[in-house]
């Protein structure tokens, strides 16, 4: 069947003929389908029955254009293939943090998957400042497994090799290296600047030659350093949850890059939701004073602990699994029988390599969530002006700081001081 972008009536039609879908919907007579797509690319529905809500699956298509722009910004649906992959592949490595397949037809670029019935997506939970319990362990888990398993630390050399040439996702890379790496960085028309925001600050960014040239520096590593298979959008809005789970979606940017981008974009947001929580805590008001009363730890300190336990948890746990490799296999990437002095200083300098690219790749990401294109919930949706500058203002110094002093900082405590400063 030729592509179609599918409606409720031709979804129902098509859900009919899958026998897999079939059997998990039962009664096809009564669905209810509706689109709920809120992110930038695609087509995503939720199909239930009425009958039992156990049965409900998710299906997503993607669209031949940039559902953000419209048709006028033409994209193959190319990414649907890269999406279902890299599905499959994380959730062989990390299964308990990734949305199951059921259904994948590349002719129609369409993915049935789990439904996260329970959950919602990261970045409104901490717009409305709730807590996760589980939320550090899990994604530095999910980061660890998923990283460490696509990375020439586990895989064989000729595995590695196919597994690059076979995840490449050039149109989709080339999005991130404009909108990320580049326009963001000069003034460039596709750039929306919030309407308050100090020219001074736009300028003092665009007119640092440190700056353009760390911003380059990070696009080419981005560009060249093909270290593991990356989720490639980890920000968090790609991540579900509630009090006990934790998904990650969404992962059609997926191809082989530096392990410091999923982690810095992650730590990115992480650090956006804490920035803006100067503003959504004032808004919650009485109810913000409730929550303290009830909870010590002011919502903004949670959020700091995360971006550390995030990083911590990554590196720890991925030392882990590359140390039992390397115990379990009798031989490590240096070779065999090093002494265990020069593997663990090894490990210690890439993992610190790894942390100075993370906070790289978060500086640049603040500034275009900033300044560039697509905006974040948290601070896009500050409805006076003036709160919302001050918020970007505060958000570019931190992207500034990290990004030109990646390589100074010793420890993520510094970090989450830092970020502290810049309020
Ligand atoms: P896009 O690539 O267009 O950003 P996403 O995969 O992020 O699409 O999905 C868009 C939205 O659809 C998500 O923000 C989430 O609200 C919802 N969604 C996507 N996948 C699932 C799922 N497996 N279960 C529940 N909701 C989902
Ligand atoms: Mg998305
Ligand atoms: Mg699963
Ligand atoms: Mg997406």
């Amino acid at each position: 069947m030729t592509y179609q972008a599918l409606t409720p009536d031709t979804l129902a039609n098509y859900l009919r003929q899958v026998p897999e879908l079939l059997t998990l919907l039962g009664d096809m007579d009564a669905l209810d389908i509706v689109e709920v797509g809120d992110g930038n690319l695609n087509l995503v529905y939720f199909v239930g029955s009425r009958t039992n809500p156990e049965r409900s699956v998710v299906v997503k298509q993607a669209l031949p254009y940039l559902r953000l722009v419209g048709e006028g910004w033409p994209l193959t649906r190319h990414r649907a293939d890269r999406e279902a992959h890299a599905l499959k592949v994380f959730g062989a490595r990390c299964p308990q943090h990734v949305p199951e397949v059921l259904h994948f037809e590349s002719a129609q670029s369409l993915i049935a998957m789990q439904h996260l019935r329970a959950h919602i997506i990261l970045r409104k939970g901490l717009i409305d400042g709730i807590t996760y319990p589980n939320l550090a362990d899990h994604l530095s888990s999910y980061m660890a497994q998923t990283l460490f398993h696509g990375s020439d630390l586990y895989l064989s050399a000729a595995d590695k090799k196919r597994a690059v040439a076979a995840t490449t996702n050039t149109e989709l890379c080339k999005i991130t290296e404009d909108l990320i790496f580049t326009y963001p960085f000069e003034d460039h028309a596709t750039n929306v600047y919030s309407p308050s925001l100090p020219r001074a600050a736009l300028q003092r960014l665009h007119n640092d030659p440190a700056v353009s040239v760390a911003a380059a520096q990070m696009k080419w590593v981005f560009m060249n350093q093909a270290e593991s298979l990356l989720h490639g959008d980890l920000h968090t809005g790609s991540v579900m949850v509630n009090q006990t789970d934790t998904y990650v979606i969404d992962p059609e940017f997926a191809f082989y890059g530096p392990i410091g981008f999923d982690v810095g974009l992650l730590l990115a947001n992480l650090l956006s939701a804490y920035l803006s929580q100067d503003w959504h805590r004032v808004q919650a008001g009485q109810n913000a004073a409730q929550n303290a009363a009830q909870d010590p730890v002011p919502y903004q300190a949670w959020l700091l602990e995360q971006v550390a336990q995030v990083w911590d948890g990554f590196a720890q746990k991925f030392t882990a699994l590359w140390a039992a490799h390397d115990a379990s296999t009798g031989t490590s990437f240096m070779g065999r029988g090093r002494d265990d002095a020069s593997l663990s200083l090894f490990r210690e300098a890439f993992m610190q390599r790894v942390f100075s690219d993370s906070l790289g790749f978060a500086g640049c990401e603040l500034v275009r969530r900033t300044l560039g294109l697509a905006k974040v919930a948290e601070i896009a949706a500050i409805p006076d002006a003036t709160a919302r500058a001050q918020i970007e203002v505060r958000t570019l110094r931190l992207a500034e700081a990290l990004l030109l002093g990646r390589t100074d900082f010793q420890c993520i405590s510094e970090v989450t001081d830092l970020a502290e400063e810049c309020r």
